[in-house]
C-alpha cells in the first residue's frame, strides 16, 4: 500500500517531472516476493499499485507504465549480472537487505552454509542474517539495477532514502562497462544519476519523528496510506506522538514538529512562510491536529476518486499496461540483447 511518504518523496515528483522527461514507471512486483506474500495479494496489489499511479496523476499518453514482470528482461539481466559479479548484493551496503533480514529472521548456520556455495563473500559476513532470508533478497540491488540500466536510463526520481541503492546501480554499470566494453565506442549502459528533490525527501512515521514512514512498518498508524478513509486519517493524526514544548515550531530538536509541519505545508499548499506565520495564532497541538487532518482529507479526496474508477474500468487498467509493456519491452530487449552480447553470449538471428 502506497503512503504519503511514497507520494510525497517520489510519486508527486513523477507527475511534475512528466513533460519534462521521457518517462518509464514501473510496479515491481518482483522485488515484492523477496518478501513472503500471498499470490492473490499479490495480484490485487499489482493493480492497486498502477491504478494509484494513475489516480495521482501519471498520464499515460506521455509516460509508460507497466509492470516489472510483464518484461522478461529484468529478470535476465539480473540473472545475468548476478552472475558475473556479486559482491554488492546481500552486502551490509544494502538498506532494503538490512531492514527486511532484519525482519524476515535471526542467523543460522545451516542458511549460512547454503549461501556460501552461492556467495563466499555474502556467507563469510558474519553480521549477516540469514534464517528464511531469500536469495531474492540478497538480489534485491542486483534487480534495482537492471530495472534502471535496461531503460539507458540517465535520471532516476527517488527519494534521499535510495541514494544508496542508486549508487550500487552506478557501480554495477561502470564495471559491466569496463569489463565487456573496453575496446567499444558505446558503452552497454548509461550511468544514472539521481534527481532528488529537497522538500519532503523525507517525510517520517507519525509515531516516531526520527524514523521514516515506511510500508513495511508492522503498526498502521505509522503511516497515512493513499486510500485511508477519512475516519482513518482523522484517527491516525489524533493519535499521532506530539512533544509536550509550548506553541508549533520548525525547531530542528523538534522531530515530530518539524515532520507534521513539512506534511501539513504538502498537504495545504501552503508556503513555509505562510505555515510560520499561521502558528504565531496557533496554541498548541490542539488547534494544529484538525487542520492538518482537513487538509489531508482534502488533498487526498480527488485521488481516492479517481482510484475508485479507475479500478472499477478494468479494460481501461488492462490496455493502459498492455501499451506501457509493449513500449518497455522493445527498449528493455535492446540493452538487453546489447548486454548478452558484451558479454559472449550467442544470439540467433
Ligand atoms: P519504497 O516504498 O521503499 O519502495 O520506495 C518507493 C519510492 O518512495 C522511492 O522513490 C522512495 O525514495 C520513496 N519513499 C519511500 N518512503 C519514503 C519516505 N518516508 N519519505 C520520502 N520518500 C519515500
Amino acid at each position: 500500500m502506497l503512503h504519503l511518504g511514497n507520494y510525497l518523496g517520489a510519486i508527486r515528483q513523477w507527475v511534475a517531472n512528466q513533460e519534462l522527461y521521457d518517462n518509464y514507471f514501473c510496479v515491481v512486483d518482483l522485488h515484492a516476493i523477496t518478501a513472503p506474500h500471498t499470490p492473490k495479494e499479490l495480484t490485487k496489489d499489482t493493480y492497486r499499485t498502477a491504478a494509484l499511479y494513475l489516480a495521482s496523476g501519471i498520464d499515460p499518453e506521455q509516460s509508460r507504465i507497466f509492470v516489472q514482470s510483464h518484461v522478461t528482461a529484468h529478470a535476465e539481466l539480473t540473472v545475468a549480472a548476478q552472475l558475473a559479479r556479486r559482491p554488492w548484493a546481500g552486502s551490509r551496503r544494502s538498506i532494503q537487505y538490512k531492514e527486511k533480514s532484519a525482519k524476515q529472521g535471526a542467523n543460522s548456520e545451516s542458511v549460512r552454509r547454503i549461501l556460501y556455495s552461492c556467495s563466499p563473500a555474502i556467507a563469510a559476513d558474519r553480521t549477516v542474517v540469514a534464517r528464511q532470508v531469500s536469495v531474492g533478497l540478497f538480489d534485491y540491488p542486483v534487480l534495482m539495477a537492471a530495472d534502471i540500466l535496461l531503460y539507458q536510463t540517465q535520471l532516476v526520481p527517488v527519494g534521499e532514502d535510495q541514494r544508496q541503492h542508486l549508487e550500487l546501480t552506478r557501480d554495477i554499470a561502470r564495471r559491466f562497462n569496463d569489463q565487456y566494453c573496453k575496446n567499444k565506442e558505446r558503452k552497454t549502459f548509461v550511468e544514472p544519476e539521481a534527481l532528488i528533490v529537497k522538500s519532503n525527501a523525507r517525510v517520517m512515521s507519525l509515531q516516531d519523528g526520527s524514523a521514516k514512514m515506511s510500508k513495511s512498518a508492522e503498526n498502521d498508524m505509522s503511516r497515512i496510506n493513499l486510500l485511508d478513509p477519512p475516519d482513518v486519517i482523522a484517527q491516525k493524526i489524533k493519535r499521532c506522538k506530539t512533544d509536550s514544548v509550548k506553541g508549533l515550531s520548525y525547531d530542528p530538536a523538534r522531530p515530530e514538529a518539524v515532520n507534521l509541519l513539512g506534511i501539513y505545508e504538502a498537504m495545504s499548499g501552503r508556503s513555509r512562510a505562510e505555515v510560520e506565520l499561521d502558528l504565531e495564532s496557533m496554541a498548541g497541538w490542539g488547534t494544529f491536529k484538525p487542520l492538518l487532518t482537513e487538509a489531508t482529507i482534502a488533498h487526498l479526496e480527488p485521488l481516492q476518486k479517481r482510484y475508485n474508477e479507475i479500478v472499477s474500468e478494468t479494460e481501461y487498467l488492462t490496455k493502459v499496461l498492455k501499451e506501457g509493456q509493449e513500449a518497455a519491452d522493445e527498449v528493455a530487449s535492446r540493452t538487453l540483447a546489447d548486454a548478452k552480447r558484451a558479454m559472449g553470449f550467442t544470439l540467433l538471428g
